[in-house]
């Protein structure tokens, strides 16, 4: 049977500048700039969007959609949606889903700083006439785990039937605030009578066994174009959940996923520098090493030994850091990173005895060369 997934990206808000930390200190917007980028872009690929109306049917009877097809949620509600959203949305030709708190039409974001305007009922009728999916996000965006269950029953069932009274239609999708779920909310939603529920990226990845709990990927302030169409790939999640693992997973690392839609880590546009620059620093200061003529530690016998474990070490974390870097900017399984790692590894080492031999009092030796992968497939060998 085919595994069905589909990617759905989440938004929050939109903004007409810039996000910045005194507008947005959770980290929950994208310029509008940045929102049309993403779009154009995956415009360009033949990327196109569904609506999310009928994906729970689609679910059930495993009819999956065409490639390249993707969805757009925003949660919250929020006035910008309307205002500097759907203008983009219908340039593209895109649909979306939009998940309101009925509980606070036309007010602010209480729940998080207090200042972003929330859609007023005749707003979120424009939307919706404007083809847009309305879904709920509970009455005031509380933390359903954490309320009791005959809260949790209450926020669920009234959100539905709220905005069931101001859009005069069945309301049937429904969003967990902060993508928080347990076993009890999840019946309410089911009980409640909505026919899918969506999480955050910690749910799982198979959308047709978990219909209460469907995986989205949050987008975050600094999402470029390049990471966007990543974030649209049917292996983005397995690719996610492979990372979470791997860099802090465990109770710390999952912990900051699930309050994630609020909190997010952006992904910075400094990474590529951050991961490779040690990498270049460390080779150049080998070449330095290599470079010093006559070059001696002890004055004695004692000194071999203290060249080779140099030897040792220095490549060792040479290794270490191409392993690191490579990480980070590829999505090679670790076999493959180890491989990579080793082999650039030797190929620098290499061409470091090529350049001693042009140094007076240093020498270029074959075991050399063995010595420092040696030291490379020892520092590789102890994995984080
Ligand atoms: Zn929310």
């Amino acid at each position: 049977m085919i595994k069905m997934y589909l990617p759905i990206l989440t938004y929050h808000r939109l903004l007409e500048e810039n996000p910045s930390q005194a507008i947005d200190p959770k980290r929950i917007s994208v310029s509008a700039g940045q929102f049309r980028a993403h779009l154009r872009w995956l415009k360009r690929l033949g990327y196109q969007t569904v609506s999310l109306a009928d994906y729970p049917e689609r679910l059930r009877n495993h009819q999956p959609f065409p490639s390249k097809s993707f969805a757009i949620t925003f949660d919250d509600g929020y006035e910008d949606v309307l205002t500097l959203g759907l203008p983009i949305l219908q340039e593209m030709g895109f649909t979306a889903a939009v998940f309101a708190v009925p509980g606070e039409f036309g007010g602010l974001n209480r729940w998080d700083d207090g200042k972003a305007r929330l859609m007023t009922e005749d707003q979120l009728r424009r939307l919706q006439k404007a083809g847009i999916t309305i879904g709920a996000h509970t009455c005031s965006h509380v933390h359903l785990p954490q309320v009791s269950s005959d809260i949790a029953q209450r926020e669920i069932a009234e959100s539905k039937m709220k905005l069931e009274q101001t859009l005069g239609q069945a309301v049937t999708l429904f969003a967990y605030p902060y993508g928080e779920y347990n076993e009890a909310a999840e019946e309410a939603v089911r009980g409640t009578g909505f026919h899918a529920a969506f999480a955050t990226d910690r749910a799982p990845r198979e959308h047709d066994k978990h219909l209460f709990h469907l995986r989205r990927v949050v987008i975050f302030p600094r999402t470029n174009v390049w990471e966007i169409l990543w974030k649209v790939q049917q292996w983005y999640p397995a690719y996610q959940d492979w990372k979470t693992n791997r860099w802090g997973g465990g109770a710390v690392g999952r912990h900051i996923m699930i309050v994630s839609p609020h909190r997010p880590i952006a992904p910075s546009p400094y990474r590529p520098i951050a991961l490779w620059l040690p990498v270049i620093i460390w080779a150049a200061f080998i070449f330095y090493l290599s470079s010093i003529p006559h070059l001696r530690f002890l004055p004695n016998h004692w000194d071999f030994l203290v060249r080779k474990i140099g030897h040792l070490g220095v490549y060792g974390i040479l290794a270490r850091l191409l392993a690191r870097a490579l990480t980070g900017s590829t999505l090679w399984s670790w076999k493959k990173i180890f491989m990579w790692s080793l082999v650039l590894t030797m190929l620098y080492a290499c061409t470091d005895e090529f350049h001693q031999s042009f140094v007076p009092g240093r020498s270029a030796t074959v075991h050399d060369v063995l010595i420092d992968s040696a030291g490379a497939w020892l520092a590789l060998g102890l994995r984080p």
